[in-house]
């Protein structure tokens, strides 16, 4: 079996890693003209934003879901932006007790965004405390313990929600009732990752040659994150090892030898699917069997490996479990078993 790669060695995966939150803020583009792809979420958008101004009213909440690294977060900040509201980011798994939201909600500006990364991890005590600040823009305070407990109601300052989730199906029903308006962003057009890469690039003053902006892009794995990161480790090869001029061939050297293959998956993507192949039969077999085998977290796997994968069309999650597909076997170069074989399994 091949070693377990390093997290903070993996670079195809959007999630964001430490050296990411300097990059990310350097490349976030401010406004939606500057936002590539995505073009039904921002006309919707813009109608969104264009009501709630001519209403002089804040937008209603928003919840943004999708994969790490599709730009759920610039999105929020973008919104702040042109709606010339104050924002306060904060996450999941940061709102650790009821009286943290409650310091947060009560210290709002009015008009604020309050933008919540990674909402599905927040706990139900906290999830309960939200529900009536979101609809009522109200806090019910208890005070004191046992009989003699009464509840207080504190009004808050109108705000909007703007939430962030890779995982919708974690949400709560309420929750998700709660939101005026659920955009989902999808994995990125090859041509959009291009005007993608160009973009970063010029930011990072790297003049890329020939097709070296298409080397880059196609091994993006369709996430403008990976292409930010890997626009920057192909920077640091070119200063080391080129003349000045970063050209495709010098582009694809930096990315083999990141084991960033020509479709951009990376060396655990691959294990993904030559676990399922070798020790499972090509599946289906399921999620906690696989992440078993790899010695990973189940949420690693489903939440920025998964998806891509299904994107490809390589994996298919079926309710008997995982599966890999014909064409994953021809990248891994693998002869498939026959359909009869595979059904004895
Ligand atoms: P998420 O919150 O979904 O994990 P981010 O909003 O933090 O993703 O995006 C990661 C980085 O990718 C941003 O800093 C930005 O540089 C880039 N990015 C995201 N979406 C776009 C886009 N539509 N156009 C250009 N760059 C983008």
């Amino acid at each position: 079996m091949s070693q377990v790669i390093e997290k903070s060695d993996r670079l195809v995966q959007g999630d964001e890693q430490n050296e990411d939150k300097v990059l990310d803020t350097q490349l976030r583009p401010k406004t939606l003209v500057e936002y590539v792809g995505q073009e039904q979420v921002k006309a919707n958008l813009e109608i969104f934003m264009e009501a709630a101004r001519q209403r002089r009213e804040p937008i209603e909440h928003v919840l943004l879901y999708g994969p790490p690294g599709l730009g759920k977060t610039t999105l929020a900040h973008i919104i702040a932006r042109e709606m010339r509201a104050p924002i306060r980011i904060t996450s999941g798994p940061a709102i650790e007790r009821a009286g943290d939201l409650a310091a947060i909600l009560t210290n709002l500006e009015p008009g604020s965004i309050l933008f919540i990364d990674e909402i599905h991890r927040l706990n139900k005590v906290i999830e309960e405390v939200l529900y009536p600040a979101m609809e009522e823009y109200a806090l019910d305070l208890v005070i004191g313990k046992g009989p003699s407990a009464r509840t207080l109601r504190l009004d808050l300052p109108h705000f909007t929600l703007i939430g962030a989730t890779t995982r919708y199906h974690l949400l709560s029903g309420p929750l998700r009732n709660r939101f005026g308006a659920t955009f989902r962003l999808n994995f990125y057009q090859p041509q959009e990752m291009v005007q993608i890469v160009k973009r970063s690039a010029k930011l990072l003053g790297l003049v890329l040659e020939g097709g070296a902006t298409e080397a880059i892009a196609h091994r993006s794995r369709a996430t403008p994150r990976v292409a930010n990161r890997l626009l920057k480790r192909v920077r640091d090869y070119v200063q080391v090892k080129g003349q000045g001029q970063t050209t495709a061939e010098l582009a694809t050297a930096a990315l083999d030898q990141l084991a960033v293959d020509p479709l951009g998956l990376d060396d655990l993507d691959r294990q993904i699917l030559r676990v399922i192949v070798e020790k499972f039969k090509g599946g289906p077999v399921g999620l906690n069997a696989v992440a078993a085998a790899l010695q990973e977290e189940e949420g690693t796997i489903e939440e920025i490996y998964e998806p891509f994968l299904m994107q490809l069309g390589f994996l298919q999650r079926t309710p008997r479990g995982r599966t890999v597909t014909e064409a994953a076997y021809q990248h891994l170069g693998i002869t498939p078993p026959n359909e009869n074989q595979r059904k004895l399994v």
